[in-house]
């Protein structure tokens, strides 16, 4: 086989059968084929696409590239859940324990932040002592004594997906529906869940734009889930705000932590209770309907505040956060952005708030940064609500010592006020 063909071939839209997809894939990881022949490929998918078949392929090849985890012995069905990204996403933080307090198992691996949007394994770490890289043993064990455990993404677990995607983020052949799907899908049948829940945005904080792309998406990764024996649910939300008040590691996990208290209503909340709800029901365990009853009472009676603290404290963390934020990190400096006219808040782009607290020290630009886990901003005003000129809508909260005024003015003009109330979408798309 060789690799100058089976570019040629998708070049010109044909379809590629499976043994050539796992060659490329491979051949690619192993080293043998050349990053400028992948890159060529790459950009061939991002115009002639994929079949259902070949992403099929194509994600099975890349899961098969490392390890497969066997997740037989954590007893009982096991649940995952991905959000294909988002500013302010601290669902899994929330979601987790409740469907942990009925039994269900969690076995969570996350990734970190990196450009606008934030990673749960940072977030959790912004906990003082919390451990996210445990062993295969270690994670098998908090799952076993607690129903979740939330670590980070070895390097064995599709490594070819690693690789593809370092290409493909500087190739721009990020954005093709066939490759997010099986990059994505790839990590999550590895990591062996027998349910996987799928949270995929849209919007202006996203990566699927429009709501057919997202569609398009959404069946892409259940088909391939399914024809991989695993049942799989795909909801489709609003990426066109932020979620929730909170953006940044800390100030993320204190708002997850008020949700569990009971005392958050809103997008967040109502997220929360539509994905709990849905992994809750893929086990077995009710109708969704049913099941989101059930996530409200997990919260309403604290068991899954509980769950929370048990998976905290296996995982080496100080528990007691939970009770006292002030264990927590203090930012050295907190600044006051005020609104620059009166009027309603018309539309929020969450791309440029995200990169407004990146700069304040909450994310990385580049891999591997060190990131300042109490930096942030805390939205006073969201979309739809009323706002006086010189009224606070937002808090920055930093530790670096820089010239705020850049992100004070990037951040104001990623708000639009209007004269007229605007239509407000729910959360909850389909
Ligand atoms: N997240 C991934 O893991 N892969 C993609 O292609 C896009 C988002």
């Amino acid at each position: 086989m060789q690799m100058y063909d089976l570019i040629n071939k998708k070049r010109h839209g044909l379809s590629l059968s499976r043994e050539e997809i796992y060659w490329i894939v491979e051949n690619f990881t192993n080293g043998v084929i050349p990053d400028y022949q992948m890159s060529a490929f790459l950009m061939a998918v991002c115009f002639a696409s994929m079949n259902e078949g070949e992403t099929a392929d194509l994600t099975m090849a890349m899961a098969n590239s490392g390890d497969m985890l066997d997740l037989s012995s954590f007893g009982g069905f096991t649940v995952d859940k991905h959000s294909t990204g988002g500013v302010g996403d601290k669902t899994t933080l929330i979601i987790a324990p409740i469907v942990a307090s009925y039994g269900v198992k969690v076995p969570k691996m996350s990734g970190r932040g990196l450009g606008h949007t934030g990673g749960t394994i940072d977030k959790l770490e912004s906990i003082p002592g919390f451990k996210t890289a445990l062993s295969f043993e270690e994670f098998s064990d908090v799952v076993k004594k607690c129903g979740l455990a939330v670590v980070g993404q070895t390097a064995h677990l599709a490594p070819a997906d690693k690789k593809i995607y370092a290409l493909r983020d500087i190739t721009a052949t990020v954005e093709s529906i066939p490759l997010i799907s099986s990059s994505i899908m790839s990590k999550k049948l590895a990591t062996g869940a027998d349910g996987i829940v799928l949270d995929i945005k849209v919007g202006s904080g996203a990566f699927m734009k429009n709501i057919d792309d997202a569609r398009k998406l959404a069946e892409s990764m259940t088909k391939t889930a399914h024809l991989a024996g695993r049942k799989c649910k795909a909801i489709i939300t609003n990426m066109d705000k932020p979620l929730g008040r909170a953006i940044g590691n800390s100030l993320e996990v204190i708002e997850a932590i008020e949700v569990l208290k009971n005392k958050v209503r809103g997008d967040l909340y109502d997220i929360c209770i539509e994905l709990s709800a849905n992994m809750l029901s893929l086990s077995g365990m009710a109708n969704v309907e049913e099941c989101r009853h059930l996530a409200k009472n997990a919260i309403e009676n604290g068991t899954a505040l509980e769950k929370l603290r048990e998976m905290i404290k296996l995982q080496s963390g100080n528990e007691k956060v939970i009770d006292d934020y002030g264990l927590f990190k203090a930012p050295a400096h907190k600044y006051e952005v005020r609104a620059d006219r009166s009027g309603y808040i018309s539309s929020i782009n969450c791309e440029e708030c995200g990169i407004c607290a990146l700069m304040l020290g909450a994310g990385r630009a580049v891999k591997n940064a060190d990131i300042d886990p109490s930096a942030g901003i805390i939205l006073n005003k969201l979309l739809g609500d009323k706002v006086e000129a010189g009224e606070v809508i937002a808090v920055f909260y930093t530790s670096q010592n820089i010239d705020i005024s850049e992100i004070e003015q990037k951040f104001l003009s990623s708000y639009s006020i209007s004269d007229k109330v605007e239509k407000n979408f729910g959360i909850i798309i389909e």
